[in-house]
């Protein structure tokens, strides 16, 4: 007889709502325990937390602020102490702050970088320690279209998913001998609390150019995630996958 497998535990970073609550459901549908993480909504993220203990999975809420990137780190020590082991990190947490280059204050541009950016590097390198260990793992980073084609007034916003991208091949690479996977998915307009921001213009532009002539649901970049988390995706590192409606093809 086989022993029985302990259960694999997913943190999504930002699953309090929008595509992360997609997300941390979708893991949890797929078996994993699920380290839900919020950086100001707890109550959405106990809601959230909430939904997967409906379908009989567990669930932990877990807080931390991730314009301190040392807080990403920390945030993955404090998950790994209580659940014992982590086998799927999602760096999806993002923030915009949009505004011509020109007048862009250092402010705009270090809390976008910070946030997007050197705390899925920090929540990454600490992942990445325990996974070594565990000669497994899966890293799944939260880029956007926008990281491939560039866009007007999103000079911090567009660096920081490039970078993601780029921090993704470079992990791909440095421990794909360790068995650890580390994708890019690159979401194009996917409705959320982030994209009805966007004045109405704005988003009648972006669809116009979509050639499936619809933004996406959060459910659509989810189920990428739960694949890219699945044994079936062992094969699969260093990849950028779009999910925006063939907006970007690459
Ligand atoms: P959203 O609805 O604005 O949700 C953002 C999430 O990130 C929330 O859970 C929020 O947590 C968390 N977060 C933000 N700042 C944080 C901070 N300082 N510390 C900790 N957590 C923080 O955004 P979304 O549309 O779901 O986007 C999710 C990811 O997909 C982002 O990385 C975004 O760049 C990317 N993306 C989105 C689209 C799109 O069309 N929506 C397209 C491409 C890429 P709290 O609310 O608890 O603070």
């Amino acid at each position: 007889m086989t022993e029985p497998q302990p259960q694999k535990i997913a943190l999504v970073t930002g699953s309090s709502r929008g595509l992360g609550r997609a997300m941390a459901l979708a893991l949890a549908r797929a078996g994993f325990v699920v380290a839900v993480h919020y950086g100001r909504n707890q109550a959405e993220a106990e809601k959230v937390a909430g939904e997967i203990r409906a379908l009989g999975v567990p669930a932990q809420v877990f807080g931390a602020d991730l314009t301190d990137p040392a807080n990403a780190g920390t945030l993955v020590d404090t998950v790994i102490k209580e659940l014992g082991r982590l086998d799927v990190l999602v760096n999806n947490a993002g923030i915009t702050r949009d505004t011509l280059a020109i007048r862009m204050k250092d402010d705009d541009w270090n809390a976008v970088l910070d946030t997007n950016l050197t705390s899925a590097f920090t929540a990454s390198r600490a992942a990445i320690k325990h996974m070594m260990r565990a000669r497994s793992g899966r890293i799944i980073n939260i880029a956007s279209v926008v990281g491939l084609m560039g866009n007007p007034g999103q000079a911090n916003y567009v660096a920081s998913k490039a970078g993601l991208i780029g921090l993704t091949k470079a992990l791909a690479k440095e421990y794909g001998a360790r068995g650890i996977t580390v994708n890019a998915i690159a979401p194009g307009f996917i409705e959320s609390d982030m994209t009805a921001q966007l004045p109405e213009d704005v988003q009648k532009a972006y669809l116009g150019s979509i050639p499936l002539a619809r933004f996406g649901q959060p459910e659509e970049v989810a189920a990428l995630v739960a694949f890219l988390a699945s044994d079936a995706a062992g094969y699969i590192t260093g990849q950028v996958i779009g999910v925006d409606g063939g907006l970007y093809p690459h």
